[in-house]
């Protein structure tokens, strides 16, 4: 043993070699940086979203593009203000999002969600976001997973900016579309499956503004729902096309919600 070396290594280095730190992408050991989760090859394995993106749902423009949105936007904006996402659904990220997701995984949280806050930070209206709400699943597959992994990740971007995670505020549910046109078969075969967020029942409304106004204000309060007049970060694993999201702020926005911003980890 080389005392001398030894000796004269610093603390971080000691701790190193008696908690030895290893990629959670590659499993090569991590002494030769200070990065936590990822060395850099792994994370040189991530395909940015380029410059050419759709600065309101991120997806790609192709290169060399000169219209300012994607044409989808353009037509019909989405009722989020936008989305931001760390990189394409491809190289890295097309390996660790299906380990988190699939392979249960749930340390890989931490990396994507280390990434997804370095990025939000770098939008200019970042610091009017003041809540965080993760993609629901649907009850069945929250069951069958044992949890959702947006909510890990959005639980992991929470720490980071200190801001609440409202994790119950909103839910899957799933309703039939109400066409009585649709034979039995063919509306049993396409459910919509729509969010819902936790809100103050209307019918409640009347009978609160019969009470002493201190009691109905602290009452109507308790039972609003938590993203009313909030700007809501809503986080997501995979944004695809952007229905989900979109379906989701549509609950937001109706629950009082002043504006949604989506985060998510890969833009496919
Ligand atoms: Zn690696
Ligand atoms: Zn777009």
């Amino acid at each position: 043993v080389n005392r001398e070396r030894l000796l004269t290594s610093s603390i971080p280095a000691l701790f190193d070699i008696v908690f030895p730190r290893f990629c959670l992408g590659c499993g090569d050991g991590l002494l030769e940086t200070r990065r936590t989760w990822l060395c850099p090859r792994c994370l040189a394995r991530i395909e940015p979203l380029g410059m050419a993106h759709c600065p309101v749902c991120a997806a790609d423009l192709g290169a060399g593009a000169a219209v300012s949105a994607c044409s989808s936007c353009l037509g019909l904006r989405p009722n989020f203000t936008a989305a931001v996402a760390v990189g394409k659904y491809d190289g890295l990220l097309r390996e660790l999002v299906p380990r988190l997701k699939f392979g249960r995984e749930g340390r890989l949280a931490w990396p994507l969600a280390e990434l997804l806050h370095e990025t939000l930070i770098l939008h200019p209206r970042y610091p009017e976001i003041d809540a965080i709400v993760p993609v629901p699943l649907t009850l069945r597959r929250r069951v069958t997973r044992g949890f959702n992994q947006a909510e890990l990740i959005a639980e992991e971007v929470a720490r980071r900016t200190g801001l609440p995670l409202l994790r119950t505020a909103m839910r899957r549910v799933r309703r039939v579309p109400p066409q009585v046109s649709l034979s039995r078969t063919d509306r049993l075969r396409s459910p919509i499956r729509t969010m819902s967020c936790r809100d103050l029942p209307q019918a409640l409304a009347p009978a609160l503004r019969r009470l002493p106004e201190k009691i109905g204000e602290l009452l109507g309060h308790r039972l609003q729902s938590p993203v009313g007049d909030r700007t809501v970060l809503l986080v997501d694993d995979v944004m695809t096309t952007g229905a989900t999201l979109k379906e989701a702020t549509r609950a937001l926005l109706a629950a009082g919600a002043r504006e949604v911003f989506v985060g998510a980890v890969a833009r496919a």
